[in-house]
């Protein structure tokens, strides 16, 4: 069966239950937003009255399958120790905060080790990951996005998620989010069914389908290996229909939410998600 839950990160300008409505709207059965701005330390308490606006939309569109994105400005394991206790604290009031919300899962970049090495950085990060996960309600499921590899950025390599996850002795709260222009950056091809069919049977094999609890469905302005996170629409980048194919249609993604982050989110959202629909098999 081809995937049931569809859907795109959605603008929360006036409310979740907006960003819910506007996903409806335009097809979704799935939506990710921010429950604070991504750019800020600063968020706004969630009063009973925002928890309640969401509510009602869940309930107007039926779509149950929320999951929000954390801050940009979030770094697990920055070697500056102010920094990495702002990131702790902003990390836990975004699980807080989804908490109040009844969102399930919150997706994270998790951190760059900026010149610690790889080693040094992902054991931070798991040591942080810990501590967030200890202080917060057990209601949230922390995902640790795949990253095109950029700078310094970890969790472009399969072993490097997997290494977190062992380190933290595997807790079901803390999965995986795949993003598909992120790998294919990083340089794990999807282009093809043998390709995709590959790139998933090393993922299960080093960290686990069974970890992967939201997908990113972005293709790439830059080709695999290029280790750039440039987002691009479905079908007109680098990686092409095929892989979307595949991914939409893939049983083990039956009931994961697959996401949009594609560019002009307000114009060109509904025309993806009609592409992403149309490679679904009947
Ligand atoms: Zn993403
Ligand atoms: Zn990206």
């Amino acid at each position: 069966m081809a995937a049931k839950l569809l859907g795109a990160h959605m603008p929360t300008a006036g409310g979740l239950g907006k960003a819910v409505q506007r996903g409806h709207d335009i097809g979704c059965t799935a939506v990710q937003v921010f429950t604070s701005s991504p750019q800020q330390w600063k968020s706004k308490e969630v009063t009973d009255t925002m928890v309640q606006d969401l509510l009602a939309a869940e309930e107007a569109t039926a779509i149950h399958s929320l999951v929000s994105h954390d801050s940009y400005l979030i770094n697990l394991c920055a070697p500056d120790e102010e920094l990495r206790s702002k990131s702790m604290g902003g990390l836990s009031g975004e699980i807080v905060r989804c908490a109040r919300y009844g969102i399930p899962f919150v997706v994270s970049h998790m951190g760059a080790h900026v010149g610690q090495g790889e080693e040094v950085g992902l054991a931070r990060v798991a040591e942080s990951a810990l501590t967030i996960l200890a202080e917060t309600p057990e209601t949230v499921t922390l995902l640790m996005e795949t990253t095109a590899g950029q700078g310094s950025c970890l969790n472009w390599r399969f072993e490097q998620l997997a290494t977190i996850l062992d380190l933290c002795k595997r807790p079901t709260r803390l999965g995986v989010c795949i993003d598909t222009c992120h790998i294919f950056a990083a340089g794990y091809d999807i282009r093809t069914p043998e390709a995709y069919e590959a790139t998933f049977a090393e993922f299960d094999r080093l960290v686990g389908v069974a970890t992967i609890k939201a997908i990113h469905a972005n293709d790439s302005k830059h080709g695999l290996g290029s280790r750039k996170d440039r987002h691009e629409h479905i079908g007109k980048g680098e990686i092409g229909l095929e892989a979307f194919r595949c991914l939409v249609n893939d049983p083990r993604f039956e009931q994961t939410p697959i996401l949009l982050e594609t560019p002009d989110a307000e114009t060109h959202h509904g025309e993806n998600l009609a592409v992403l629909k149309s490679l679904c098999a009947t």
